[in-house]
This record gives C-alpha cells, structure tokens and sequence, in this order.
C-alpha cells in the first residue's frame, strides 16, 4: 500500500481533508471538524439526554427530536445499534403476530430501510407461526448491521439529534431544571444540563447510577460470541459477513455491568473462537467485537409486568406498545422455547419505563421493569424499539409540558406515537 498525503487541516482549521490512497485507489472524503478540539472540558445543553444508543435508544432520539424536542445521544461504543450492530444479532423481530403487525413506527422504518437499500427482502409474514414446522424465527428480519448502524445515524441527525460516541456518564446530579449530568470519554469531559434523560443502556446504567432499585439474577443467560467460519480450503473467499457460516459460542457468566466484566466476556469469547479455527482448521471470515448480552440489571418500574401478564396477553390501562415472542430463557442447558397460546399478544405498560419513585427519567430497552421470565421475552428488539419510540415520546411530551413522564397524559402520548407510525394497543 502506498502511503501519500495523510491529514491535512483547511486553512481555517474547521475542515480536515483526508486523502489517504487506500488498498483501491485514493477517495477523497471532507469532513466538518469538531469544534474547539484542543479543549477538554465541553458543557451542553440539550431538552432530551439519551443514554445508550442501541437498538432501543437510537429509535428513542430519533422519535424524541422529531417530535421537536433537542435531543443529545450518548453512546460509549463507537456506532449505533447495540446489540443489533455491535453484537451482531442482526436478525431483529417479532414486528408481526397472528397474521398482523404489530410493532411498526420508526424502528420498522430503519429495518425496511436498511434491508431494501441491501437489496434484500422481507420475509412472508402471512405464513403463520405455528411453533411444529415454522418456528418464530421465520418472522425475524434478517439485516445488514453496518448499513443498519449508518442509516440509524443518518436518520438521527437529520432529526437533529446530537451525537456523543465513546462517552459514557460518571455523575449525575438534579437540578432545578432536571439533571446534570458528568460525562468523560477520551480527551473529553463533558457536563451535560438536561430536562430529561432516557436510559437505554441496556442494562439501566444511569438508574444504578442514581441509586434506584433494580432487579437483577444471581445467574444470568448466557451472553454469546457471534462469528464466522469457513472451510480452510477456500482461500480465494473474502471475508467480511455473510462469508461464512453464523456460529455464536454461549459465553456462561458474561456480565455486561462494568468495563472489567464485559472485558472479560470478550477475553473468553475470543478465546474460544481461536481454540474452534484451531482445532476445526477453518477459516474466521469474521467476528463481532463484542460479546453480545442477553441478561443484566432491569430497573424496579412502577408497574413490574409478570410472566402471567406475559403469557396472558394482558392489555394494561397504560399500554403503549405490543411485545410478541416466546418465553425464552437461554441457561446451561440451552434453550427451549415456550411459544405464547395462540392469539396471545402482551402488551408494555408506560409505567413499566418509569423506574418507581423516580421524576424526570424514563428507560426503553431490554432493561424493562419485568419479572425474569415475562423479560426473556420482552428483551427482543422489536419490543425494545417500540418501547424506545415510546419513550422518546413521552419525553418530548413531558419537556413541552414541564412536567414528569409519569404525568403526561395518555391520550397525548398515543396521538404522537400514532402520527409517528407506530401501533398502539387499543387505539
Ligand atoms: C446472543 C443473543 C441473541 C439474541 N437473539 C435475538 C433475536 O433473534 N431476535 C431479537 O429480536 N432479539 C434477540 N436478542 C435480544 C436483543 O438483541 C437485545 O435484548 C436487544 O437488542 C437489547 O436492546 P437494548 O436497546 O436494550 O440494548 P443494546 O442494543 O445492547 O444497546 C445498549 C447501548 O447502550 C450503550 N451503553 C451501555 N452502557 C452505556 C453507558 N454507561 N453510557 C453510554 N452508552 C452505554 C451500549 O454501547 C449500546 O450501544 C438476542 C440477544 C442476544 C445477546
């Protein structure tokens, strides 16, 4: 590879032109310099602070600045989609049930976008689940994570949602207004006033952070290692995903609560892997940086939405959106599916967002105030995204309002969630 001009600031020192020759040939790309580089201390101000954004949280910020509201994206990795992207369960569902769909709005948006500018297609979904031979996962919407993580970004910022990777909050402090908040990342400090915050980090980080309760197992699920083989003999092959076969490894005991322990669910995922191309002779076209997570803390909500609620289809007073997929809880052992009676379809309760006792903050995601086994159901990313859409609703309410999530009212919160595409039960 030749190596000729690399870096080069414009005269102005607001632009950067980089023109570095590549494996292919030099491309030319020009990009808007972030303002005031050289500081390390960055105060903002902003309506909504997402924290996480995942597959919950980049569906939170985009709903909650098209709704008008200035929104700020915290994100600590270095793309959006979370698990979907990072973790490479690129296969996102269940958006239909019972012959209907039933989770749509701004995450549907992102997966249709993203499979259609792939080229790709969507699956039948007029070919009913019937748990013997088609099975749930014919429903899930198989994408393209690195177009998927583009097209999350792009979609934010032309909502105007301000974005924030690598930084993560340490401190957090109320205000008249609501919160400030302490940020570091890399070269960065950043303090952060907010009205509201949504956490989305998967694993109710800021509500740990203001010391609220949370539910948590002494045993979790398993997390997994998702990677590709291919046959040592194929050399010509090129990698990348998609080049291979889809393997994922359990990981037992990956915890996903602090940068000690995810490091070491990486360290063991990636372990294991090496020892598999050893010992199986084969290829790795490719491998997700991240172990992906399926268990870790959820918050204590004002409504704790149980396995009865669950399996019953219970249709909550608050409902906001629809969730459908079997119980699925992944142990030793594996998995074994317990599919939902036919015409089941449980519901996500706002108050199940709204961790109990608290005011000005609200969570979307996987995190979600429900008991162990109704929550290996209701972690699955349709449900995560509707809840996502939810919440970044209700905030953008609760800021025109000047008020709490908690007291927005209902009806405002289903008209906006409506006009913005999504489906909401009963309405
Ligand atoms: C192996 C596996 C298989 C699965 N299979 C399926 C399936 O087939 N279909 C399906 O629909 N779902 C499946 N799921 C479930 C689903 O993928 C996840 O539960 C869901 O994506 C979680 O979404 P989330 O938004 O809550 O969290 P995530 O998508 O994990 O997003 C959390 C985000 O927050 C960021 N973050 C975390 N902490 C901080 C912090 N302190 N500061 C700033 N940012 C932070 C992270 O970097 C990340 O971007 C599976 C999960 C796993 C692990």
């Amino acid at each position: 590879m030749k190596r000729r001009k690399f870096i080069q600031y414009s005269a102005a020192g607001v632009a950067l032109a980089a023109s570095a020759s590549t494996l292919s040939g030099a491309e030319h790309i020009t990009m808007k310099q972030a303002a005031g580089i050289e500081e390390l201390d960055i105060r903002s101000e902003t309506d909504v602070l997402v924290v996480g954004g995942g597959t919950a949280g980049s569906v939170a910020a985009i709903q909650a600045a098209r709704a008008g509201a200035k929104t700020f994206l915290l994100n600590r990795g270095s793309q959006l989609g979370g698990t979907t992207t990072t973790g490479g369960v690129a296969f996102p569902g269940l958006f239909h049930a019972w012959g209907k769909q039933i989770i749509s709005g701004i995450g549907w948006e992102l997966v249709v976008d993203t499979v259609f500018l792939d080229g790709g297609s969507l699956p039948d979904f007029s070919v009913e689940i019937n748990n013997t031979n088609v099975r749930h996962w014919r429903h899930q919407v198989h994408v393209n994570q690195f177009l998927y993580a583009i097209l999350a970004e792009e979609k934010c910022e032309k909502a105007g949602v301000e974005i924030a990777y690598y930084e993560s909050p340490q401190t957090i402090a109320k205000t008249d207004q609501g919160w400030q908040v302490d940020c570091t990342g890399f070269g960065t400090r950043r303090r952060i006033f907010c009205k509201q915050i949504i956490d989305c980090t998967g694993g109710a980080e800021v509500v740990g952070l203001l010391k609220l309760p949370r539910l948590r197992e002494e045993e979790t699920q398993p997390g997994s290692m998702l990677f590709q083989l291919d046959k040592a003999n194929n050399p010509g092959r090129k990698n990348g995903p998609g080049a291979g076969t889809l393997n994922a490894l359990y990981v037992h005991g990956a915890n996903s609560a602090n940068s000690r322990t995810v490091t070491a669910a990486n360290l063991t995922g990636r372990k294991a892997v090496l020892e598999k191309v050893r010992k199986e002779k084969k290829r790795l076209m490719h491998l997700q940086p991240e172990t992906a997570f399926r268990e870790s803390f959820r918050i204590q909500g004002e409504t704790v939405i149980t396995l009865e609620d669950y399996t019953s289809g219970r249709i909550f007073d608050d409902a906001v959106c629809y969730a459908f997929y079997p119980v699925d809880l992944h142990t030793k052992d594996g998995v074994s599916p317990q599919p939902l009676a036919k015409g089941r379809v449980p519901t996500i309760p706002l108050s199940a967002l709204i961790p109990e006792g608290s005011r000005n903050i609200i969570v979307a995601g996987r995190c979600v105030s429900s008991d162990r086994l109704a929550n290996s159901g209701l972690r699955v990313q349709a449900p995560c995204m509707a809840m996502g859409q939810a919440a970044g609703a209700t905030v953008a309410l609760a800021v025109r309002m000047k008020t709490t999530p908690l007291k927005v009212p209902l009806n405002d919160i289903r008209e906006m969630l409506v006009k913005n595409g999504a489906i909401v039960p009963n309405v």
